[in-house]
């Protein structure tokens, strides 16, 4: 069946993503996107709201993981640094690793969610996976090409506010 990449839920940044609201889903395991959604592309190491971030889901005992498209060290750095699991060279929107990596942990796919800044690779990919999806607003969308991609995400992120908006008039 085709999959949509609409999202499930699309928040402006990751620290409008509570905890609470995660264990309230159901969902123990988070798959974060890196680059442009936990931080900048060129950023060296995680400051301290996203160190309390990490740490605030590890409390409410959701497992925060980065699953990561990048290249390099970078992926392996920030993970060391917030003392999470990592992969990197994911293959986002392809789904196999996932699904072999929700395998591997015991994790269904109703208790796991992804977060990421891109609609063709990461919410596609959790899509594919049979995972929730939450998209964010890219951190940084100064470079020309990242925002022409943005803009061809925009129907699906319009679609989702569609479908909230439907869901809100009958609540
Ligand atoms: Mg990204």
């Amino acid at each position: 069946m085709l999959k949509l990449p609409i999202p499930d839920l699309i928040l402006n940044n990751i620290y409008e993503l509570k905890p609470e609201a995660l264990r309230d889903m159901g969902v123990t395991l988070l798959l974060m996107d890196l680059d442009n959604t936990l931080d900048k592309y060129h950023a060296l190491a995680p400051g301290i709201a996203l160190r309390n971030w990490i740490d605030a889901l590890k409390k409410a005992a959701v497992e925060p993981f980065i699953y990561s498209n990048s290249h390099g060290r970078r992926a392996g750095r920030f993970a060391g640094a917030l003392g999470v699991a990592y992969i990197n060279r994911a293959g986002k929107p392809d789904s196999k690793r996932l699904a072999a990596l929700l395998r591997a942990k015991g994790a269904a796919p109703e208790n796991t969610a992804i977060i990421g800044d891109q609609i063709y690779t990461d919410i596609l990919c959790g899509k594919r996976a049979g995972i929730k999806a939450i998209a964010v607003r890219p951190i940084d969308l100064s470079n020309p090409f990242r925002r022409l991609r943005y803009g061809a995400e925009l129907p699906f992120r319009l679609a989702y506010k569609r479908r909230a908006n439907i869901k809100e008039k009958k609540a």
